[in-house]
């Protein structure tokens, strides 16, 4: 995004924005009405009670399993760009004063991408939900796995899929929020199989990306392939929601999924 202090530029229609007025409005263009990035703090904050997050599990750390070249100062740069460990924060929070485990993306972080640090911690929010007995909300925004950590980042598709299990077993509900971009690994694995699947407007979903799928030979493509819509319109997910609406709609999702846990503890 182009900068100065007072505007900045919409990345999808370019028009030119107050920066106070892109604030206010979520970081939503106010014309075209673009959902541009934002980081995982920012996210928990218009999501969630104020104050009421607590991050968990900070001490993981990506080590290099495969030696592979300059991962390690990529993961040092990621770091000192996002202030963060790893494309993925969690812990518990409160949604309209109900417990919830969340995890949340960070496409700053090495594209979003998931490794084992990524993997895990998307694994232990969805344990906590189940073992604690709260609704899991997971915000994903990510190229895909990380192709850094080769075969390790495939097995988190297997893992953090097989932790959705838990919750169904322990009858709490889980909700997926897809955010641009849902990609490849992560959509192939946990995000694709939760009870609910909502999307912000016009994010970019699939598997393939158009460079991969160009390779493949597929030329064809419908001019929505690969975003929200086309995927609400052949049953993917189950709504699209804007964000200004993101803590209405979930608060409404976990009180009518996740009514009979909130009654226990009562
Ligand atoms: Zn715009």
């Amino acid at each position: 995004m182009k900068q100065s202090e007072a505007f900045l530029q919409c990345q999808s229609c370019k028009k030119i924005i107050f920066s106070v007025d892109f604030e206010q409005n979520l970081r939503v263009c106010p014309y075209c009405g673009h959902h541009h990035r934002i980081s995982a703090e920012t996210r928990i904050q218009w999501t969630f009670d104020e104050d009421s997050f607590e991050e968990t599990d900070t001490d993981l750390r990506s080590g290099n399993p495969l030696d592979f070249p300059d991962y390690i100062d990529k993961l040092r740069t990621a770091e000192q760009k996002t202030g963060k460990f790893d494309s993925i924060t969690g812990g518990r929070a409160k949604l309209s004063g109900m417990p919830v485990s969340i995890a949340v993306a960070d496409f700053g972080f090495m594209g979003g991408s998931m490794g084992s640090v990524a993997g895990e911690k998307i694994t232990r929010c969805l344990e906590r939900a189940a073992n604690e007995g709260m609704p899991a909300i997971i915000f994903c925004a990510s190229g895909g796995a990380r192709m850094q950590e080769g075969l390790l980042s495939l097995m988190q598709m297997a893992k953090t899929t097989a932790a959705v299990q838990q919750c169904r077993e322990a009858g709490v509900p889980y909700i997926a929020v897809f955010t641009d971009p849902t990609m490849a690994g992560v959509l192939a694995s946990y995000a694709s199989v939760a009870d609910v699947i909502v999307a912000e407007p016009k994010a970019l979903v699939g598997f393939a990306g158009a460079r991969v799928s160009k390779q493949a030979g597929v030329s064809k493509v419908p001019d929505d392939f690969q975003t929200a819509e086309f995927c609400l319109k052949h049953g993917m997910i189950d709504a699209i929601v804007p964000r200004k609406e993101m803590r209405a709609t979930l608060t409404s999702l976990v009180k009518t999924l996740g009514g009979h846990l909130l009654e226990v503890k009562a």
